[in-house]
């Protein structure tokens, strides 16, 4: 019988991943992890004590069960750790890369306590990344009903709920505005932290499952929501068009040429394809410094695009403390190694004038902190007689999103008062069959959290639509002692919904 580990027994330094150097990677859009190798994740794998009470797993939006799919690496059995993964979670390889883990399961995990905790995500990416690599997919049996399910916006909302209607035997559509699937992880992270090829591998499984995407198809303009399940026939739909539209400030001078958002920068460097140009006819122009207003991971993401998208000098500009933003710590340690100037406890006042209705400049002001706000935070107080002028080309404003309007301004869904959609505990909105979540429904969030809202939507709208839900089918003395269920092999089995009579 093998010694139970211990956390004296177990590695004590968690496992690194290779990284590209520092000076060399701010010039490039190659991946900065360049992920573990076998002898990494299988070391890394060695450290889960697998503790029966299972912390990491509440830690997990998606509930993916942590200790099973690292006992399976241990155990040299990698397709059978998909297959663990994918119970909960369809993209592995996704989430592996962006998804917090030090605030989710990483931050519950009992190693911590004492050491570094499992890299969870590094073996879950790990695992993703083997999929793609040996084509891995769990394609099951679906047996198709007689229902149509319409989807708007194809990012990770979208495309989890669009899985599992689709395994539950549905006719699924994806509408998506822009002319490439995938939403935020497609136009917003960039191809250093989460290359496109990964996003694409991904949306390939789907369309696998005879999901339809149907991209360059802007809903609420070309059609309603209210006409997708009228005149076009759909039974059920379900909304997931994120929150992407840009927040300003409302200082002066932000209509100046060279004034951007951070969503319309990075859409044009990941989707148009600006870094490519002369190849692509779509250039974007940073000039020599870009300052970019904000802390957060988008905030980070633009900082660093520019870096690559060669601007000289690339300046952080945040109203608080370091130890306030909200960007991961990782992000902020990682733009730091590249060159990015941090201006903590500064804002800008106003945006000067180059006299050709561009922008020269900055005026900004020095903060403070001061007693905390509603969000917990320590509130940034300006110091008088503080102002100071700050030279740059482009300003980038990454201080956050609002719900889209067009869906609310073209359907009598009802929105609250900050303009997402209402949605109850199932993500049913105020029309029949009509479904939200993700970013439209909670604000900006993360990846897992949008792709559990999908999911949980999706199960709501099987009970609407009188479908026997997937997890339900799989009753253990339904399985024969060959392991089979019907004769559907255990890896085959995942989300195949079967007619039980
Ligand atoms: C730059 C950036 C970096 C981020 N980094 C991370 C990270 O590292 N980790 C993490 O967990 N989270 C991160 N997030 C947050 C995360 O990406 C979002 O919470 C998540 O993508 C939300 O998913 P969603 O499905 O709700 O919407 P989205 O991903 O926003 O997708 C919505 C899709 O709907 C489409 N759409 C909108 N309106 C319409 C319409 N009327 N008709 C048809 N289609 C429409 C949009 O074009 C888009 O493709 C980041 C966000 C940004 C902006
Ligand atoms: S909490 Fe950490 S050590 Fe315990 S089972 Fe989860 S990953 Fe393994």
């Amino acid at each position: 019988m093998a010694k139970k580990k211990t956390i004296r027994t177990i590695p004590q330094e968690r496992t690194p991943m290779r990284e590209q150097d520092p000076k060399e990677r701010a010039r490039n859009f190659a991946e900065v992890a360049c992920g573990y190798r076998l002898e990494d994740a299988m070391r890394e794998a060695e450290r889960c004590l697998m503790c029966p009470e299972e912390p990491c797993i509440k830690g997990c939006p998606v509930n993916i069960n942590i200790p099973a799919f690292i006992k399976k690496i241990t155990e040299k059995n990698y397709r059978g750790a998909y297959d663990t993964i994918t119970d909960a979670n369809l993209l592995p390889a996704i989430c592996g890369r962006v998804c917090p883990q030090e605030n989710q399961c990483e931050g519950r995990c009992t190693v911590g306590d004492t050491l570094e905790p499992v890299a969870i995500g590094r073996l879950e990416r790990f695992i993703g990344d083997m999929a793609i690599a040996e084509g891995w997919e769990n394609v099951p049996y679906v047996e198709p009903n007689r229902f149509r399910v319409g989807i708007v916006g194809s990012g990770p909302s979208g495309m989890a709920c669009a899985a599992d209607m689709a395994k539950a035997g549905c006719d699924v559509t994806v509408y998506e505005a822009f002319q490439e699937a995938g939403g935020v992880l497609k136009y917003g992270i960039p191809d250093f932290r989460l290359p496109n090829g990964v996003i694409d591998a991904e949306i390939a499984k789907l369309v696998k499952l005879g999901i339809k995407f149907k991209c360059n198809t802007l809903v609420g303009r070309l059609f309603t929501v209210e006409q997708m399940v009228t005149e076009m026939g759909y039974d059920a739909v379900f909304i997931g068009v994120g929150a992407g539209y840009p927040s300003f400030m409302g200082i002066p001078g932000e209509s100046l040429n060279g004034v951007l958002s951070a969503n319309e920068l990075l859409t044009r460097c990941n989707l148009m394809h600006a870094r490519d140009f002369p190849n692509y006819d779509t250039p974007i122009d940073l000039g020599r410094r870009v300052a970019v207003i904000g802390a957060g991971n988008t905030a980070m993401d633009a900082l660093r695009v520019s870096l690559r998208m060669g601007a000289e000098e690339v300046h952080c500009i945040y109203r608080r403390s370091k130890a306030e933003a909200p960007a991961r710590a990782e992000e902020i340690h990682h733009a730091g190694e590249e060159g990015v100037q941090f201006h903590w406890l500064t804002t800008p006042v106003a945006l000067l004038d180059n006299g050709k209705n561009g922008v020269k400049g900055m005026r900004c002001q020095r903060m403070e902190l001061g007693e905390p706000d509603d969000s917990g935070r320590r509130r940034p107080v300006p110091v008088p007689g503080s102002e100071y002028e700050f030279d740059c080309d482009t300003v980038v404003y990454a201080i956050g999103t609002n719900a889209n309007p067009i869906i609310g301004q073209t359907s009598k869904l009802k929105l609250n008062k900050w303009g997402y959609i209402d949605a109850d505990e199932n993500l049913a909105t105020s029309i029949q069959g009509v479904y939200a979540g993700g970013d439209i429904v909670t604000g900006a969030a993360t990846v897992i959290q949008a792709m559990g809202a999908g999911r949980k939507a999706a199960s709501a709208m099987k009970a609407y639509l009188g479908l026997r839900d997937s997890e339900a089918v799989y009753q253990a003395e339904s399985t024969g002692s060959d392991g089979k269920l019907f004769g559907i092999e255990l890896s085959e089995r995942n989300h195949a919904r079967l007619r039980l009579g």
